[in-house]
């Protein structure tokens, strides 16, 4: 914790000099990676990710005139000031980043709940768009610091969920719920098991320096736009499969049914595709559950490389960055490696014996090199806690 401690000395000094006050206090939420159940999660499905290390953070304080005032390390343009009264969706368009910040206060108080001005300032070390969702920390961060100065003492999945309809209704990006579920829920040496249909939860044993294991993520700096038309076709051709075989949604189907329902899909093989991949994903989500509950992280390998594969043949969100990291990274010995996040770039996850991560990581960059692309930027991923408030 000694990077976040020295984050939030950081961000109360320049919350002072940005605002001339000092703040009530520092809130954090966690970027993540999602180990394994990926798109699973607008099919009511299951996913597993983990909060990472790197946190925003949020500096804030009361104001009693109705005025929001928010401010980013991150963001050029200073302070945006804005009043709670005249907050309507959809946010103007741009994809200013003071719509996730905005957005959340706007669902806390359309869910009648009372909350009132405040100045925010945010410092963090999630990087911004590569798919380690730093827009979930955001809103994470902002939706537990209002809670808190307010005294509303929410539980953790309705800070969640309140921070899904942020981005959902104002910022105008149509994502499920595991990325602000994972930022407000998770625990340190654990990923999260949900099931995103019922919000069931399960904190998974995945402790990776116990067992001598290394999970790299690679941020292959190509960026991804989730608000472009490819998520929201995904989403629209798993609806259209969940129709046709008379499910609510595809998590309705079975794995021992996959056969069957493929066929039954014959005449639209787009479709089929989407819906292969979310059948055999969830339940090689399940199998991942399984082995890390019993001890045996190591068999999760063949799982996330297997995951990759689906990603990429069935529902062809990969990208030649992420091809090239998962491909390269079994080269050189990994014990599996896959694509995470939304795709079309973003970062891939490595799971690799300790002894054998130098080399892994110099194949990386030496491929990565070869092939003409922007180095990765390659980090390991330990899974931290979920969103706190810092003492100060
Ligand atoms: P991801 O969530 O994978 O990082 P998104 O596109 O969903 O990618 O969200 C990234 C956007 O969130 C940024 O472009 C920016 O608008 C906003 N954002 C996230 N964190 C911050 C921050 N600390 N300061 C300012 N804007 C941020
Ligand atoms: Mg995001």
């Amino acid at each position: 914790m000694r990077d976040t401690s020295h984050g939030a000395h950081e961000t109360a000094a320049t919350f002072h000099a940005v605002y001339g006050t000092q703040p009530t206090g520092l809130w954090a939420a966690p970027g993540r990676v999602n180990l394994i159940g990926e798109h699973t999660d607008y099919n009511d499905g299951f996913v597993m990710p983990l909060a990472l290390p790197h946190t925003t953070l949020a500096a804030a304080a009361p104001r009693t005139d109705g005025v929001l005032r928010l401010h980013s390390a991150g963001a050029d343009g200073g302070i945006v000031e804005l009043r709670l009264d005249d907050l309507r969706p959809p946010a103007a368009p741009g994809g200013d980043w003071a719509a996730y910040p905005a957005g959340v206060a706007w669902a806390m108080r359309e869910a009648g709940l009372p909350v009132g001005g405040a100045d925010l300032h945010y410092t963090s070390t999630v990087p911004l768009g590569a798919g380690l969702s730093s827009s979930a920390a955001l809103e994470v961060a902002t939706a537990l610091a209002l809670d808190d100065l307010h005294g509303l003492g929410l539980p953790r999945d309705e800070l969640a969920r309140l921070a899904q309809r942020a981005e959902n209704a104002f910022v105008g990006v149509p994502c499920g719920i595991m990325d602000q579920t994972a930022a407000a829920c998770c625990t340190a040496g654990h990923a999260l098991f949900l099931d995103t249909r019922d919000l069931t939860r399960r904190h998974v044993p995945f402790d990776l320096a116990a067992a001598g294991l290394r999970l790299l993520v690679v941020d292959t700096r190509v960026r991804h736009r989730l608000g472009d038309g490819a998520y929201a076709e995904r989403r629209a051709g798993c609806e259209r499969g969940a129709r046709a075989l008379g499910v609510h949604a595809l998590r309705d189907i079975p794995h021992a049914h996959l056969p069957a329902a493929l066929e039954e899909l014959a005449g639209a093989p787009v479709v089929q595709a989407l819906v292969r991949h979310i059948v055999t994903e969830n339940h090689r989500v399940e199998q991942a559950v399984t082995h890390l509950e019993a001890g045996r992280p190591r068999a999760i390998g063949p799982l996330l490389t297997a995951g990759h594969a689906s990603l990429r043949d069935d529902f062809k969100i990969s990208c030649p960055e992420l091809d090239l990291a998962v491909d390269t990274a079994g080269a050189a010995g990994a014990l599996g490696a896959r694509m995470t996040g939304g795709g079309f770039g973003g970062s891939a996850l490595v799971l690799v014996e300790e002894a054998a991560a130098p080399d892994v990581t110099d194949a990386l960059h030496t491929a990565f090199a070869t092939a003409g692309h922007t180095a990765p930027r390659i980090f390991p991923a330990v899974p931290g806690p979920g969103a706190h408030r810092l003492d100060t």
